[in-house]
């Protein structure tokens, strides 16, 4: 089985949520509202995140779990495996 690279976070763990950021550095900034669904926009909280994923530049994507941007990104990431695969 291939390896995910997003990190899933159980949303009902919001502990493990706290010291990820914390370790991401990022903890103030999510807490102030800065942080958006990848997918729809939604102000990114502790009772809504469903996916952390990281991105270029040291900095790290989220996904909300609202179940159609759930399925967007799983269908994302199987699109991004299959090109994967084509290149190599
Ligand atoms: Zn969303």
């Amino acid at each position: 089985m291939a390896e995910k690279k997003q990190i899933e976070i159980d949303a009902v763990d919001t502990g493990q949520l706290k010291s990820l950021l914390d370790i991401l550095n990022i903890k103030s900034g999510f807490e102030s509202g800065e942080y958006h669904c990848e997918l729809c926009g939604t102000v990114i909280t502790y009772e809504n995140t469903k996916f952390i994923f990281p991105r270029p530049n040291m900095t790290v994507g989220f996904v909300c779990k609202n179940a159609a941007c759930v399925l967007d990104f799983a269908l994302k990431e199987e699109s991004d495996k299959e090109r994967e695969v084509k290149t190599e």
